[in-house]
């Protein structure tokens, strides 16, 4: 369903998945007047704590999704390891933004690495696989070192397997734990960075500059905003993320996680049609944070003003969350809190912001 008139105040925001992406966007909803419901399997989730309402069951609930398509005016997703298929049936009842058809890609290395490639956006060499012998061909071409990921539903370094010059293809396929894989070229590169971009429904574009990565045990962990990069590298990943936004059609956000090579090239790595952890920073540091972005690039409203002052953002992963009470004894620390009742190993519990930080 298409609707391009701005949805007003006291209407209701569809959010699917409730984690804490789904939580800080229901909070910058409010402030826009706005109501949220949340679909999600779990009870408690962290947006559910903040939604004026919630569908709890299955991804896959075709009688749970009419009954949310019902509520909401329109949907946008916090998640993307759910089946493209869950949005097109929302898709048929109530505007889906972004569409089924960028979370199809998104969700897909392959399809996400080709797409990219297709519209002139330049990603590390990839070979698609099938099984082992597939694994030692894709090898053979591409040199070690090298990895082999899932296709589809890996985050956070999950079903990923290095190969290095003596990799035994047969093991690092069983290791995978999948039938469809990709093998990457190994990308030596300077440093990680992400943009994230918002299009309207009339297309227009507003981007946040780019911002450094440090990943801890594959998960992020700081966020340096802006990059400490050259102008020109920046101007580069803000053109790549831009050109991908437009290319899909998205109507929200698209987070651009791109690597920067060595020798100053920027690739694509992967793409997310929604807020993106690298953008909690704007919350704090930014005049329009991405919630509140994403909520007017879905309801159809102006972009906000990305008008910003530098920040350094540190995740607080699993008991890290412990130290909240100490972080909040320095009175210039922006806490967060997703209010997870446990802190399991590698679970993201929060996040502190520091503006005007050096990092
Ligand atoms: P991903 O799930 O693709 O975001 O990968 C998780 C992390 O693994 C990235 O943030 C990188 O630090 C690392 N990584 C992934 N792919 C490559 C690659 N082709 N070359 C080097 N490092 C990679």
């Amino acid at each position: 369903m298409t609707r391009t008139a701005p949805l007003p105040p006291n209407s209701t925001i569809g959010i699917f998945g409730g984690g804490q992406l789904g939580r800080m966007t229901a909070l910058a909803a409010a402030r826009l007047g706005y109501r949220c419901h949340v679909f999600t399997p779990e009870r408690d989730s962290p947006a559910e704590q903040v939604c004026a309402g919630a569908t709890i069951a299955p991804y896959d609930d075709r009688q749970a999704l009419d009954r949310f398509a019902a509520e909401v005016q329109v949907v946008t997703s916090e998640f993307e390891n759910v089946s493209a298929d869950a949005l097109r049936h929302l898709a048929k009842r109530v505007p889906v933004r972004p569409g089924p058809e960028v979370l199809a890609i998104a969700q897909d290395r392959i399809k996400e690495k080709t797409f990219c490639n297709s519209v002139g956006a330049p990603t590390t060499l990839f070979h698609a696989v099938r099984g082992p012998q597939d694994v030692a061909r894709a090898l053979a071409d591409l040199g070690a070192p090298a990895v082999l990921k899932t296709a589809r539903m890996g985050y956070d370094g999950k079903g990923q397997v290095k190969l290095d010059r003596d990799a035994r293809p047969d093991e690092a396929w069983r290791a995978m734990k999948a039938d469809e894989g990709i093998v990457e070229a190994w990308v030596a590169f300077e440093r990680e960075i992400s943009v994230i971009v918002a299009r309207g429904v009339d297309g227009a574009m507003l981007a946040y500059p780019a911002v450094e990565n440090r990943h801890r045990h594959h998960i992020l962990d700081e966020t340096i905003a802006p990059a400490p990069i050259p102008a020109q590298v920046a101007a580069e990943a803000d053109r790549l993320a831009r050109l991908l936004a437009e290319k899909l059609d998205v109507v929200g956000l698209l987070a651009v996680e791109m690597f920067v090579a060595r020798e100053g090239a920027v690739l694509v790595n992967e793409i997310a049609p929604r807020p993106h952890n690298s953008g909690h920073w704007t919350i704090d540091a930014c005049l329009t944070s991405q919630f509140e972005q994403c909520v007017r690039a879905v309801a159809g409203l102006p972009l906000g003003s990305v008008a910003h002052v530098p920040a350094v953002m540190k995740n607080l992963i699993g008991d890290e969350a412990e130290t909240w009470l100490e972080l909040l004894k320095d009175p210039t620390a922006k806490l967060h809190l997703y209010g997870k009742a446990e802190a399991r190993p590698g679970r993201k519990m929060g996040h502190v912001t520091w503006v005007n930080k050096a990092p």
